[in-house]
């Protein structure tokens, strides 16, 4: 057991702040306002290969794992969560495909996401449902050598960019949910307006319409009625983003409340010297150290998944641990700072509005608390 950083983690560490700072930290006032993420920030992730860290080489990943793609997002996510979540979202749509993909969909598709010239999506909920694979309702009929899909996906992430969307659609032979590999704005592929979210600007939500899209049978993920293990297996990855992206939220939570603290001046002295802000400092730093090690072992265990079922589990107690901590980190924050904390020129409002997704989405706690249990007792 070896709880420091190996001397190249602690390069990437680094590097990603470094990033923060000089690249993210001048443009985070422009992505809150203006709701979309500039150009060229996409093209300096590319560069400093922050869509490739846990690839092979072979597929154009920088091969720096999960454990060094959790330290990236971290930092990143301290200072700019909705970048964070371009790459998570990346991320968890080249997992299912790393996974569960055959060897030309793998070639076909990471290399371009890996240089950031395509971002994959990852398009299961309808507006019918977003927990509930049996309420899936888009179809997939095979015709001669393609499956025709139709039907509508709702709140779907980097819908916007090119490449690659791991659709799940109920196919007409088994009945059952099965993966496709869609490419985004081939024929038949639209979107609607941006949704108006209470949080997470920048990070651009779309409802999806595939209306007879013709998706080739070479790219139909996995086997046929197998879509609900690539979904269960797949948002695994998915999870490692938003607890990565959730302890950068919780480090920042901490940060601003320690500084804060140390500076606001009440009668003789700074407000730091109250018992009760001690305790909310102390209860930021207890959650960040606990969320911290559950992020950095998930990271570590995505290297090298040695049981499915532990993997899955593992990213559901640990998106739910980290992601709710940060919920309740961001409200510790806003607390320390007192009305101070609601105005949006304090950073801390804007965690307050970020944090709150967490919990919900790639599955709501409740869920997760599901899949942990199910997995326990099926032992
Ligand atoms: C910022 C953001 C980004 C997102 N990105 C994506 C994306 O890229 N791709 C994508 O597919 N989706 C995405 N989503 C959607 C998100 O993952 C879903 O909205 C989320 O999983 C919850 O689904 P729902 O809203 O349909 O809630 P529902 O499934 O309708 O659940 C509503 C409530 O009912 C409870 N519930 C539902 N079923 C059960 C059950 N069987 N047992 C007990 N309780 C139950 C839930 O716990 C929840 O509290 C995104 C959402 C947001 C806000």
């Amino acid at each position: 057991m070896d709880f420091k950083l190996s001397k190249e983690q602690l390069m990437i560490q680094s590097s990603a702040r470094e990033f923060a700072e000089k690249y993210l930290e001048p443009v985070v006032d422009l992505i809150e306002r203006e709701n979309r993420i500039p150009e060229d920030i996409i093209s300096r992730l590319a560069e400093y290969d922050f869509f490739a860290l846990p690839y092979e080489e072979k597929y154009g990943g920088a091969g720096a794992g999960y454990d060094g793609y959790v330290l990236v997002l971290e930092q990143l996510s301290k200072v700019c969560k909705p970048v964070c979540s371009l790459i998570s979202v990346n991320t968890l749509g080249l997992g299912a495909i790393t996974k569960f993909g055959t060897e030309a969909q793998k070639q076909k598709y990471l290399v371009p996401c890996c240089k950031g010239e395509w971002l994959a999506s990852f398009a299961f909920t309808e507006p019918g449902t977003g927990s509930d694979p049996k309420q899936i309702t888009t179809t997939a009929v095979k015709k001669g050598d393609y499956f025709i899909l139709n039907g509508t996906k709702r709140f779907i992430s980097n819908a916007s960019y090119k490449g690659p969307m791991v659709v799940f659609a109920r196919d007409a032979e088994s009945g059952k949910p099965t993966g496709f590999i869609v490419d985004k704005f081939c024929e038949g592929y639209s979107v609607s307006e941006p949704w108006d979210k209470i949080g997470l600007h920048g990070q651009i939500l779309l409802d999806v319409y595939l209306k007879d899209v013709q998706v080739p049978a070479e790219n139909l993920l996995g086997e046929m009625g197998h879509g609900y293990p690539i979904l269960q297996y797949g948002i695994g990855f998915g999870k490692i983003g938003m607890s990565a992206s959730a302890l950068g939220g919780l480090g920042s939570a901490l940060e601003e409340s320690l500084k804060y603290a140390r500076n606001k001046m009440h009668r003789d002295g700074v407000i730091a010297k109250f018992p009760t802000i001690q305790v909310k400092l102390a209860d930021l730093a207890i959650s960040l150290e606990a969320a911290r090690w559950l992020t950095y072992r998930l990271g570590c265990m995505a290297n090298d998944i040695q049981d499915q079922a532990e993997f899955i589990k593992t990213a559901a107690l640990t998106k739910t641990f980290v992601t709710e901590a940060a919920w309740q980190a961001s409200r510790l924050a806003v607390d320390v700072h007192g009305s101070y904390g609601l105005m949006a020129d304090y950073k801390v409002s804007k965690s307050y509005r970020d944090a709150i997704t967490g919990p919900i989405v790639e599955g709501v706690t409740d869920m997760q608390k599901m899949i942990i249990a199910g997995i326990l007792l099926h032992d």
